[in-house]
């Protein structure tokens, strides 16, 4: 480890992050709606103190971006942090043992919606351009801190729309998700697709002269679930995440 690596990692006190997730917590940004606007403001307050200049960029305004700069020597190479602020919603709270939007700290968990997907990975990116800051390294290229909106429910107006509109090009992307304290240096993707299974009415005495299309679909989920599922789950990839 190098000199500026000590210095930085040094200024870590894993206190700070914890109290400011909890922050985040008690701040609700529950997606649908996504309303990340108290949130966002949270955050942009945090990088400011933290002496990074921030932007706040949205394509819809209940959804701001928070786009915070470390200026270094040079613009490249640009390092992007990137995690959401936006979470799923609670839907009914009397289940939970913790009240989901209370960021409480019980034998050292923290405990709230979002806590772990996404706003300990914001907590914990802000906490290590802070750290820089105070350690008071200069880096060689820029970093970027994005705390963003609109992940849960597909991005169109957070990361998709940033990248989109030219805000987003690094020369290295860390996304800050779940994965078990794993580097992930890979990752799934998604595909969708419609299916769709044509039957034929017939008279209810006589159901041998119609096709049922819901039996067909039912075969149809059977295949899928039976057939490809496991060669699926046998597809694994070292720099992958762990499966779910
Ligand atoms: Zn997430």
């Amino acid at each position: 480890m190098n000199e500026a690596e000590e210095a930085v990692l040094s200024r870590i006190d894993e206190r700070e992050p914890a109290g400011f997730l909890g922050e985040l917590i008690r701040t609700p940004s529950p997606a649908p709606p996504g309303d990340c606007r108290e949130v966002s403001e949270v955050c942009s307050a945090k990088l400011q103190e933290a002496g990074l200049s921030v932007q706040v960029l949205a394509a819809e305004e209940a959804m701001p971006n928070v786009v915070a700069t470390l200026k270094g020597e040079e613009l490249r190479p640009l390092l992007i942090f990137d995690a959401h602020m936006d979470s799923v919603p609670v839907e009914d709270a009397s289940q939970w043992v913790h009240e989901p939007f209370s960021g409480e700290l019980v034998d050292g968990a923290i405990y709230g919606r979002g806590a772990g997907d996404d706003k300990g990975s914001v907590a914990a990116q802000i906490a290590a351009a802070q750290a820089i800051t105070e350690a008071g390294v200069r880096l060689k290229g820029t970093l970027l801190v994005c705390a963003v909106a609109d992940e849960e429910q597909g991005g169109p107006r957070g990361t998709k729309w940033l990248r989109d509109k030219g805000y987003l090009r690094p020369d290295s992307l860390v996304i800050g998700q779940q994965t078990d304290n794993h580097v992930a240096a890979a990752e799934r993707s998604m595909c969708r697709f419609e299916v769709v299974v044509r039957g034929k009415g017939a008279y209810v005495a006589m159901p041998w002269d119609g096709v049922n299309a819901i039996v067909k679909m039912a075969r149809l989920i059977c295949f899928l679930q039976n057939a490809l599922g496991p060669r699926l789950e046998a597809r694994v990839h070292s720099h992958s995440p762990p499966p779910l």
